[in-house]
């Protein structure tokens, strides 16, 4: 894959020449199929990352992460919990293009895409990860233990921290308990935000 080139100004720059890289890739078959590759949206210079799974049709169709039922309802805990929108965080997946029919990423489409998130992680550099969902927690946790077991605390990340929560499209599956638990986890993730040092 290509990298970045060093000269790049800072995290605007570097995540654009990154954007521009990806918006053409054809690293695994979903090259194929998706109508656009879904980059990520937010700060460049944002204090607190999401990750989520891989775009769904209506982010196939709009060009930017979690704008359907999900992102209504993470922007609603956002707001309420965070007291942020999404020009105030970044939002990325997992994967950049959408798998056929919202079935679940493939373990080789994730390789393909590592880097992407990878390099997007080190551009950006926030101080508090949220992983949202079983795909994007064992990922970066670098675990097989399902969300259920590792959400309720937060991990050491590269020098900051990593927020195990639910994917909202679970919460909007399985109601109250759910989104309690997730709003309780947005409430971890803003004290890290506010804690003095990293
Ligand atoms: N679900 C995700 O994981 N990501 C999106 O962008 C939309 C739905």
């Amino acid at each position: 894959m290509a990298t970045l080139q060093s000269s790049a100004p800072g995290p605007p720059g570097a995540l654009e020449a990154l954007r521009e890289v990806a918006v053409v890739c054809t690293r695994c078959p979903l090259a194929e199929t998706r109508t656009q590759v879904v980059f990520g949206v937010g700060d460049p210079n944002a204090e607190l990352l999401f990750v989520g799974e891989g775009p769904g049709r209506d982010e196939d169709l709009a060009g930017e992460p979690f704008v359907g039922r999900s992102g209504k309802l993470l922007d609603r805990l956002m707001r309420e919990e965070l007291g942020m929108d999404r020009t105030q965080c970044y939002i990325a997946n997992v994967l950049l293009c959408r798998p056929p029919n919202n079935r679940d990423p493939q373990p080789a489409e994730i390789e393909s895409c590592q880097p992407y998130l990878r390099q997007r992680i080190e551009i950006i550099d926030p101080r508090v990860v949220i992983t949202l969902g079983n795909f994007a927690t064992k990922l970066l946790l670098e675990t097989s233990d399902g969300i259920k077991r590792v959400r309720g605390r937060a991990y050491p990340f590269r020098g900051g921290h990593l927020v195990p929560t639910y994917h909202p499209a679970a919460a909007l599956r399985s109601g109250g308990e759910v989104v309690a638990e997730m709003r309780a986890d947005f409430v971890r993730a803003k004290r890290l935000l506010g804690a003095p040092t990293r």
